[in-house]
């Protein structure tokens, strides 16, 4: 039944549980062997506990028994990305700074999942500190596509995605800066989203730009998410920034199925740059919700192009302020040798840090430094606000925002690491939801002639999460690109 296991949805999964056809041993050892035999290929997780995963999965058996079940995610694996805290596991963030460091709480996100049974297990690859676009800056050790292994997972949470693509675990936690859920979702052939910033507490999750970080589900199916999505949102005093709202029931809780839904296709995002196959499959997810009586207009978010330059300044502002703490002395990577203090703390974060986040330290030191400031920062919070009322004024108009996810499918290791501008530009079509803060859906919307999964994303309103869903699931009944597996 192993095959059969691995394949299934979570929800499937939750099926056969509460019908007693299967165990969450059964589960969690079908999951740990397909990932002994593929993960040396796919390199999708950094660690697992595997004795501590089947120890939580009997422990749901036994609840399950006694006729305790916690709800439909007891028994099910949630796979880890590297930036959120476990209590006794490592949290690296995929950084020789915090090799060893093992983490003495559960983020938000975790305790969640405890309380509602599923297995939290293993710890899943990224770029370092979430830095990128490839998960090619880990430190620990990299990640293929499933689909080619060749290419790259996409980044940064690489490691979510590549893990649920090679059916390694149904469901995954990732984060989302600038767009580290959507586009390895869409790289991998899976769904991801981006909830609306402060939809779920970011306790636990390490900070890289704190006002535009956000926790989001990865799955193989859009029910999937909205299942897990369902599960960690929702207030937490720890993080100021999470919101008091209730939480609706993603899975159950669609609009009328007689809804007239309008949807917007802006025009800033089929320009230059665009993979040709990449457009072709959005037109026809865009045909597609016309032909099944969606109404469907071309939009304006005039200031798109300035997106990418804005998200690089905040961001990397806010980060060098985050990662000051990694300092050598509290935790984490200490240089052996180091003449005074200063000193100390200049060889531990020379040795500790990867290129990529000294790069944005340095970058992000700059355009907060005097006589800069105004020009730089200042200005690209200014910015930051027109580019939120681009999206407000879209949303006057229209319910959600049909667009790609990435301009390119997936390209291959090593093709884009010499020229980090040429990465930075992958993300402009993730990194506006981030700067808006609203959220955003990838879903697969095809593959190119090569084989190589395409992802459409669906933005939508702040706190419109149930909307996009709805949209999200539409488009995957009315196609099969969710049921196609790589071949590994
Ligand atoms: N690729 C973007 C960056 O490198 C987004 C990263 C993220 O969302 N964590 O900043």
């Amino acid at each position: 039944m192993s095959d059969g296991i691995i394949d299934k949805t979570a929800i499937e999964l939750g099926t056969l549980l509460a019908d007693g056809r299967v165990s969450s041993v059964e589960i969690m050892r079908a999951h740990i062997d397909r990932t002994r035999t593929v993960d040396d290929a796919v390199g999708a997780f950094i660690s697992f506990d595997e004795q501590d995963a089947l120890n939580q999965a009997t422990a749901s058996d036994e609840r399950r028994r006694s006729g305790g079940a916690l709800g439909p995610l007891d028994g099910i694996p949630v796979a880890i990305k590297d930036v959120l805290a476990v209590r006794g596991q490592p949290l690296g963030c995929a950084s020789k700074m915090l090799k060893g460091f093992v983490s003495p709480y559960d983020a938000h996100v975790v305790e969640r999942l405890r309380q509602q049974g599923a297995i939290v297990w293993g710890r899943l690859n990224m770029d370092e500190f979430a830095m990128g676009s490839s998960t090619e800056n880990s430190a620990m050790r990299a990640t293929s596509n499933p689909w080619d292994l060749e290419r790259v997972p996409g980044g940064s949470s690489g490691g979510s995605a590549a893990s649920v693509a090679a059916l390694e675990t149904p469901l995954a936690l990732g984060s989302d800066t600038g767009g580290s859920v959507r586009q390895p979702a869409s790289f991998c052939g899976v769904v991801g989203m981006k909830p609306t910033y402060g939809r779920i507490s970011r306790y636990g999750l390490v900070a890289f730009a704190s006002s535009l970080d956000q926790v989001g589900p990865v799955a193989r199916s859009v029910d999937d998410v909205a299942l897990l999505l369902g599960a960690v949102a929702g207030h937490d005093g720890r993080d100021s920034t999470s919101v008091e709202q209730v939480v609706p029931d993603y899975v159950h809780g669609d609009p009328p199925a007689d809804r007239k839904w309008k949807l917007g296709v802006p025009r800033e995002y089929f320009g230059a740059g665009i993979d040709p196959e990449v457009k072709a499959a959005v037109d026809r997810a865009i045909e597609f919700y016309s032909r099944t009586g969606c109404e469907v207009s071309e939009v304006s978010l005039p200031n798109t192009e300035y997106a990418v330059a804005t998200y690089y300044i905040i961001a990397t502002a806010e980060a060098s302020s985050n990662l000051a703490r990694y300092d050598g002395v509290r935790y984490g990577h200490r240089a052996a040798k180091a003449e005074d203090g200063v000193d100390l703390y200049f060889q531990s974060r020379a040795e500790g840090f990867g290129a990529e986040v000294k790069r944005r330290i340095i970058l992000g030191t700059y355009v907060l430094s005097s006589g800069y400031y105004d020009a730089y920062y200042l200005r690209a919070q200014k910015v930051r606000t027109l580019i939120r009322r681009d999206f407000l004024n879209a949303f006057e108009k229209v319910d959600a925002l049909l667009t790609p996810t990435s301009p390119v499918p997936a390209f291959r290791r090593g093709e884009r690491t010499s020229d980090p501008l040429e990465m930075y530009l992958c993300d402009i079509y993730t990194i506006g939801a981030n700067l808006a803060g609203i959220p955003g859906l990838s879903i697969p919307c095809g593959f190119t002639e090569g084989g190589l999964p395409i992802g459409m994303q669906i933005l939508g309103r702040p706190f419109g999460e149930q909307e996009i869903l709805s949209l999200g699931k539409q488009f995957e009944i009315g196609h099969e690109f969710t049921e196609r597996r790589p071949d590994l």
